[in-house]
């Protein structure tokens, strides 16, 4: 298995390669030059093997240049029951909501409580094997700017990982207390946090500048070090979220929701388009789909985008209540576009040097057909994601959290419009807990504790719900990162915290 640029055919990579180096130097994403396939015996020969054993069979697809102990090692140490609560790492949970039946994938069992933990907890392994293949000896320094999510569950994964080194940036007043304080505490020899005084996008630019300078490369070589990236454009990420969704059909089967072979809908609380996008993967494989549910709060340019053929992104950006989901470049959606249009790379080059100087494109008449099949796109305002949460719960004792709720809601919505009645997987993306002040708002609490801790106390109190261990272990925990930095000398944190000068 090779994997091309999206954006340059002529580019042609290892996955080692395309994981170890995260982006294409044309500014292209690796993809697969073709999609293995599974019949419905080979999916039928799933149903009765663990998370762990599918994983294996996924991964054995696309890491052709990996041995079978190479990714056995990476699976077996990613995925145990202590670091995902349960054998079962993304169980499936069915409930009933306005008389339809959900199928909700929790996939916030990790050690940080979101989703991100399903490929964070993972890449870190693939990484420092691809490496060992393609650039032995050196050490990664993987720089990452944050919003929340993602810069805690690489921390968590990549900590005494060896031959790593990472360096999260997060902005000052841009994250929840609790994020800030989960980053703050984190453990391990080989991981720095630093705030810094600005806003998401002054962090994501300042690491993309170190990132892209010839001459802080050439610094970091001259120690035995080289830069990469956890972001959710590096292959070694999006791989590991096909596996859920294999996963999800297998164990719909299993529960008597379907016949095998029968299809379902797939519904995804959709940001920078990765997770929608593995689903995407797994029906290329050969996983029987019926149609992919994209699901956005009130940044809605990929509902506008499905529906018109139009992406758009000069409008304006709402923080809302569902912040990882407050995007308005959804970078993955790239793979997409390159693969509808069979591969053509001239035409996903030129999509996206448009956005880059006018803020919008138009994707020809032919890939807007053929987006409208495979797609539905919706959106909801935060008024209907919080009467979701109080309404779930008040139904079934379900509580979920605001992203999910997303999600729900729009496929509510869906059925209703469409009459489409295929048995649906959701995915859920982060515990209650993780979001504890906007779900506890949906219960119309008048006295709203100050203190993060107190309000996960109310809501446990509220709810009779668990709340999980990462969360509650990090109460007693004292702070051990307390760095503030300009924007403008994020280099020379990196440096410092590099103990090169
Ligand atoms: C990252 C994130 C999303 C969005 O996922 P994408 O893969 O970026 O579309 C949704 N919900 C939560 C809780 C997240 O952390």
């Amino acid at each position: 298995m090779l994997y091309n640029s999206t954006q340059n055919n002529e580019k042609v990579v290892t996955s080692a390669q395309a994981i170890a180096q995260g982006i294409s130097e044309d500014g292209g994403l690796f993809v697969p030059q073709s999609f293995p396939q599974f019949s419905i015996d080979d999916i039928k020969n799933m149903l009765s093997i663990s998370y762990q054993d599918r994983a294996k069979a996924v991964f054995k697809c696309y890491l052709t240049d990996f041995t079978d102990d190479e990714i056995a090692d990476c699976v077996n140490k990613a995925y145990t029951a202590e670091k995902f609560e349960g054998e079962n790492p993304a169980p499936l949970k069915s409930l009933e909501f306005n008389s339809k039946e959900l199928n909700i994938l929790e996939l916030w069992h990790g050690p940080t409580c979101a989703f991100k933990d399903m490929a964070l907890q993972i890449l870190p392994h693939l990484l420092t094997k691809s490496l060992k293949k393609t650039a032995d000896g050196i050490k990664a320094v993987i720089l990452v700017a944050t919003s929340g999510d993602t810069g805690k569950a690489a921390l968590e994964g990549f900590k005494d990982v060896e031959n790593t080194q990472i360096i999260v940036f997060y902005p000052e007043n841009g994250v929840s207390a609790m994020q800030k304080h989960q980053m703050n505490t984190q453990q391990g020899e080989n991981v720095y946090v630093c705030a810094i005084k600005g806003n998401f996008d002054d962090a994501q630019t300042g690491v993309k500048t170190i990132f892209t300078d010839p001459v802080n490369s050439e610094i970091l070589a001259q120690h035995g070090m080289m830069f990469s990236s956890a972001n959710s454009i590096n292959w070694g990420r999006l791989l590991p979220q096909i596996v859920y969704y294999v996963s999800a059909y297998c164990d719909m089967v299993n529960m008597n929701k379907i016949e095998l072979g029968d299809k379902i809908n797939i519904v995804v609380p959709t940001g920078n388009f990765g997770n929608i996008l593995a689903a995407y993967y797994a029906f290329k494989m050969g996983v029987p789909v019926n149609k992919f549910i994209c699901a956005s709060n009130s940044n809605n340019v990929l509902t506008d985008f499905i529906n018109t053929g139009v992406y758009d992104k000069n409008r304006d950006f709402y923080t809302t209540i569902s912040p990882s989901m407050d995007i308005l470049v959804s970078s993955n959606l790239e793979r997409l576009l390159y693969n509808l249009s069979d591969n053509d790379d001239k035409l996903v080059s030129d999509l996206m040097n448009k956005l880059k100087t006018d803020g919008v494109y138009e994707v020809p008449a032919v890939l807007k057909e053929k987006i409208k099949s495979d797609f539905y796109g919706g959106f909801c305002d935060e008024v209907s994601t919080k009467a979701t949460i109080k309404d779930l719960f008040e139904q079934e004792r379900y509580l979920c959290d605001t992203h999910t709720s997303v999600a729900i809601s729009v496929y509510d919505n869906y059925v209703e419009t469409t009459g489409d009645k295929t048995p649906a997987v959701i995915a859920s993306t982060a515990s209650p807990y993780k979001f504890s002040k906007s779900v506890l708002e949906a219960f119309d609490t008048s006295k709203m504790p100050e203190n993060e801790f107190d309000m996960v106390d109310m809501l446990l109190e509220l709810s009779d719900t668990k709340v999980p261990t990462p969360i509650s272990e990090l109460k007693g925990m004292t702070a051990r990162f307390n760095n503030v930095t300009e924007k403008d000398t994020m280099k020379q944190a990196v440096l410092s915290a590099l103990g090169i000068n």
